[in-house]
C-alpha cells in the first residue's frame, strides 16, 4: 500500500504539478502527514523539486512541487516481432530520443542483441544524455519471461527457448536492467502515461498480429502463478476451429487476430470469393495482410466484410468474457488492429455489450490505448521508473 500511495502521489505531481501538499492529499485521498512523508522521500531522491510558493490560505505560503525532468532518464527497449524501438524518456514520460529498426532475424539471439545494443547506443548519443543520468534500462519482448532469472523462457514469434538477452545489455551499459513481456509493458505504459492513468483495475488487450493481454490492479500487474497470465488469445472459442500456432484449435487468436484476418483474406481470394482483396495487395497473394482485407471491406467487398465481422464478433466475445470474469473498471484496446478505424472498434464494443452478463461490468469503459506504437517501449522504461519509486536506493546503488 505504501508503494501504491507513493506512486499515486508521484502521478498527481506529474500530472498536475506545480501543486502543493494539501492539494495532493486531497486528490490522493491521503492524510497530509502521509503525503509529507512521501514527498520528503521523493524530494531527497530529487525526483521532485520545489518550484516556488503558492498563494497563502491565511497561513504560510505553501511550497509547490513539480517533477524534476532533467536529472534522471530511462531507456526503454521494445524488441517486437517485426520492429524494434528504443527510446529515452524523462521522469515525466517525455520521449527525448527514439529510433526504430526492423527486427529481422532473431536467431542466433546474440546477433540480434548486438544490433539492439548498437541502436540503443545511438539513441543515448542522440539524446545527449550522459551515463550518470541514466537510471536503468527496461527491455520487453513477446513471449514467456522468467522475471527472476531475466530470461526469455519461450518465444514462439522468435523461435527462442530459454534465451538470455539481458546479460549483453547489463555488460554493455552497466546499469540496472529489467526484462518483461511486451503485453505487460503496454499495460504498464498505459497506466503510467496513457489512457489508464486514473484506472485502478483494468485489462489491456493487445489486438495485433496476435492477441494477448495484461491485467493490472492498483498499479501492479497480475502475473498468475508462473507468470503466464493474460493469454486471452488462447481461449478456445471454436472446438474444431482453425489451427492455432500454440497447437490448439479454434483459439481467439486463430479466429480474430491480424494474422487470422490475413489468412482468411488469402483463403477468400484462393476460393474465388474476392478479387478486391487481391487487387488491394497489388495482385500478390503473399502480400495480403489484415490491412488489405480491411481496405476491401471498406469498399463493400462481401467476403472481406464477413471476415472482419467474424473478427469483431470473436474479439467482442473475448472482451465480454473478461468483463464477466474480472469486472474491471476499464478495458484498454491496444495493438495494430486498433488502427482499423472507428467502425471496427465500435462493433467490438457493441458485441461486448451484447454478450456480457446483464448486471456484470455495469460501469466498464472500453477505450483505445493512447500511446500507440511507442506503448511497449514507454512501458519498458516505466518498469524501471516504478522500481525506482519503490526502491530508489537499490536502483541508484546498482548503477
Ligand atoms: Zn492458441
Amino acid at each position: 500500500m505504501a508503494q501504491y500511495n507513493r506512486m499515486n502521489v508521484l502521478q498527481i505531481i506529474r500530472m498536475e504539478g506545480p501543486i502543493n501538499k494539501a492539494e495532493i492529499a486531497k486528490r490522493a485521498n491521503l492524510s497530509i502527514p502521509t503525503v509529507m512523508k512521501i514527498t520528503d522521500e521523493i524530494l531527497e531522491k530529487k525526483v521532485v523539486h520545489v518550484v516556488g510558493k503558492g498563494e497563502s490560505n491565511g497561513g504560510k505560503r505553501p511550497e509547490l512541487l513539480s517533477i524534476t525532468d532533467s536529472i534522471y532518464y530511462i531507456v526503454g527497449i521494445d524488441i517486437g516481432r517485426s520492429r524494434t524501438s528504443v527510446l529515452i524518456m524523462d521522469l515525466k514520460g517525455t520521449v527525448i530520443s527514439r529510433r526504430t529498426m526492423k527486427t529481422g532475424r532473431t536467431n542466433p539471439a546474440e546477433k540480434l542483441m548486438e544490433r539492439v545494443l548498437e541502436l540503443t547506443e545511438n539513441v543515448v548519443l542522440d539524446g545527449g544524455i550522459s551515463r550518470e543520468n541514466l537510471l536503468g534500462i527496461g527491455v520487453v519482448t513477446p513471449g514467456l519471461i522468467d522475471l527472476e532469472e531475466g530470461r526469455v523462457l519461450y518465444s514462439p514469434d522468435f523461435g527462442w527457448e530459454n534465451v538470455d538477452i539481458l546479460s549483453p545489455v547489463k555488460e554493455k551499459f552497466k546499469l540496472p536492467v529489467l526484462l518483461d513481456n511486451s503485453n505487460k509493458a503496454i499495460a504498464m505504459g498505459e497506466k503510467w502515461f496513457g489512457i489508464a492513468r486514473d484506472s485502478s483495475y483494468f485489462v489491456c488487450v493487445n489486438i495485433g498480429h496476435g492477441i494477448g493481454s495484461a491485467i493490472m490492479e492498483n498499479g501492479e500487474l497480475y502475473r498468475g502463478n508462473s507468470g503466464s497470465s493474460g493469454e486471452i488469445g488462447h481461449i478456445t472459442l471454436e472446438p474444431n476451429g482453425s489451427l492455432c500456432e500454440c497447437g490448439n484449435k479454434g483459439c481467439l487468436e486463430a479466429l480474430a487476430s491480424g494474422k487470422a484476418i490475413a489468412r482468411e483474406g488469402r483463403r477468400a481470394v484462393q476460393e474465388g470469393a474476392s478479387a478486391l482483396i487481391l487487387e488491394k495487395a497489388g495482385y500478390d497473394l503473399d502480400a495480403i495482410d489484415a490491412k488489405e482485407v480491411f481496405a476491401a471491406a471498406e469498399e463493400g467487398d462481401v467476403a472481406a466484410r464477413q471476415i472482419i465481422k467474424k473478427a469483431e464478433t470473436y474479439i467482442g466475445i473475448g472482451l465480454a468474457s473478461y468483463i464477466n470474469l474480472l469486472d474491471p473498471d476499464m478495458l484498454v484496446l491496444a495493438g495494430g488492429l486498433t488502427n482499423a478505424g472507428r467502425e471496427f472498434i465500435d462493433q467490438i464494443k457493441k458485441v461486448a455489450k451484447e454478450r456480457q452478463m446483464k448486471f456484470a461490468g455495469r460501469k466498464v469503459k472500453i477505450r483505445v490505448a493512447e500511446l500507440g506504437e511507442q506503448a511497449a517501449a514507454i512501458g519498458a522504461a516505466s518498469m524501471i521508473l516504478k522500481r525506482f519509486i519503490e526502491n530508489g536506493d537499490e536502483i541508484l546503488k546498482m548503477r
